[in-house]
Formats: structure tokens, sequence, C-alpha cells
């Protein structure tokens, strides 16, 4: 009896000292859902990750809402795109979450700019917001390129075993197996995608993808990045499909497809509606992602 007593304390310290080891576990913050996705594989069950935006939302306006200032509060790590992506809507949040250490150039802030060895598609010239380009700062949409993700997921490793030199070994090997996962995709993913080339982007989303599977981007239905197209765009727009071959324009849930969808009719392509994330937990969703985009998207 004695001994069926002792093995029950026993499980119940181990127990509470799980639930602690849980409850003082860190909590990473990801702005958009591929990032938090990534965050999730390196971090496992040692960390909390809450996403901001959700799967299907337009990652450069998202609704500042009071409860997304309130994950923010407990943060410990806020993983962004940045490169101005979120400057819309996440700069207030920080500032109503009032967490100095989640703030740019804080140990628990990390951005595109930690990630990337170069930054795609800086304007030339004159930037101008004001002119409706929302891209001034080069093109933030780097998570669409897969070994982007194998970085992020390796600079995240690299702060989680910072913030967490216990578990340095986990983050690093996932990290680790993660990029071994994503190369050995790449070479169907590569062949998949050229036989979508060249295409036409509705918005400028694809640049990472399309430099990395050495896809053609030859026209874009938004004349500028976040400005809607006239109708003499359209117009210029079918003949370019029809006389260069495209072979299909790419848009985001986010986008409006009735414009799309008219212009596909008129142009004789197909529309295909290609995610910047798609549902699911951890790396496996963000690998699924690009597996629906092989596939063609929906
Ligand atoms: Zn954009």
């Amino acid at each position: 009896m004695k001994q069926i007593q002792k093995l029950l304390i026993l499980t119940i310290v181990l127990m509470l000292g799980q639930a602690t080891a849980c409850a003082g576990g860190l909590r990473i913050v990801a702005s958009l859902p591929a990032l938090g996705q990534i965050a999730q594989g390196v971090a496992g069950e040692f960390a909390e990750v809450k996403v901001l935006a959700h799967v299907g939302q337009d990652p450069h306006f998202v609704p500042p809402k009071p409860t997304l200032a309130r994950h923010l509060a407990r943060a410990d790590l806020l993983i962004a795109a940045g490169l101005g992506l979120e400057t819309g809507w996440l700069p207030p949040l920080v500032d109503a979450s009032r967490n100095d250490a989640i703030r740019p150039g804080g140990n628990g802030y990390l951005d595109g700019r930690s990630v990337l060895a170069e930054v795609l598609g800086k304007p030339q010239g004159k930037i101008t917001r004001e002119l409706g380009d929302i891209h001034p700062e080069g093109n933030p949409h780097w998570w669409m390129d897969p070994l982007n993700g194998v970085r992020l997921a390796q600079v995240i490793a690299e702060r989680l075993s910072r913030l967490d030199p216990a578990h340095a070994d986990a983050y690093r090997q996932r990290a680790t197996n993660f990029a071994g996962e994503i190369h050995a995709h790449m070479h169907d993913w590569q062949t998949s995608l050229q036989a979508m080339s060249p295409l036409v982007a509705y918005h400028d989303s694809y640049l990472y993808l399309a430099q990395r599977f050495a896809l053609h981007v030859s026209g874009f239905v938004e004349p500028k990045p976040g400005i809607e197209p006239s109708t003499s765009h359209l117009d210029a727009l079918v003949d370019h499909i029809q006389q260069a071959h495209i072979q299909g324009v790419w848009l985001e849930p986010y986008h409006d497809s009735s414009i799309a969808r008219k212009l596909c009719e008129v142009a004789h392509t197909p529309c295909r509606l290609m995610p910047d994330a798609v549902k699911g937990e951890g790396f496996a969703a963000y690998i699924d992602m690009f597996d629906l985009l092989a596939k063609g998207g929906e």
C-alpha cells in the first residue's frame, strides 16, 4: 500500500512539474499564419504560439482588435514579415500591448530583415507610398520562398535557444529536420510550378516564389501594389495574356475575385487561387501550402 501511495505522490509531483513547465513556457506571437506555423514547428511543446491574422486574411490590412493586443502583451517573441507589410496595423497593436520587449530592435522581435540575405523588389527612385505603392521598402512576401522558410526556422531556433537555453538542442534539431523535408520536395515543386509559367499575378505576392523556382511573372492585375486596375489597364492585360501565352492569373483569397474571374474569362486563361497560407499546424501546414500551389491552388 505504501508503495502505491509513494507512486501516486510521485505521479502527482511529476504532473505538477509538467504543468509548471507549460505555464512558464515561452509565448510566441506571429503576425501571419505561415510564420506562426514555422514557429510552432520549431518550438513544439515548449511554447504557446498565437497568430494575429487568420488564413485567407489580407496580411496588409488586419483589423487591430483589442484581443490581438492582449496576445502581444504576454509575448516573449513577436515574429513578423516586416519590410512594411504590417505597417498599417501591427505597430498600433504593439503600442497598445505596452510590451517593450517585442519592439523592433529588441530581443523579443524578429522579421524578414533577420532572415533574408537579399530583399527583392526594392522600388527604384523616389519612394511613393503616397501614390499607392504599398511596398516602398521592397517586397515583403518572402515566406513564399520555401528556402526563406528554412532560414526563418533557423533564425527562430537560434532566438529560442537564447530565450530558453535548456531546449536549444531540440530547437536546432527541429530546424535541421525541417530543412531536410523542404529540400526533399524542391524538385517536384519546381517541375509542377514551371508548367504554370509564364503567369500574371493579381498582386506582387509571388516574387520570391518566382525567383526560387525560375517562374516568369509577366504582368499584374494591380497596376501598382495596392492599386485597383482601371478598365484600360485590364484591356491591355487581356492582349498581353493572349500574346505572351500566359498560363493563368494567380490571385489570393483576399483579392477581388470578380475582377480576376472576368479577366480570365475574357482572356481565356485559368484563374488560380494561390494562397499564402493554408489551415493546419506546424511545419506540415507550411509544406502543405507549397503542395497546394504546385497543384495549381484553390
Ligand atoms: Zn503585398
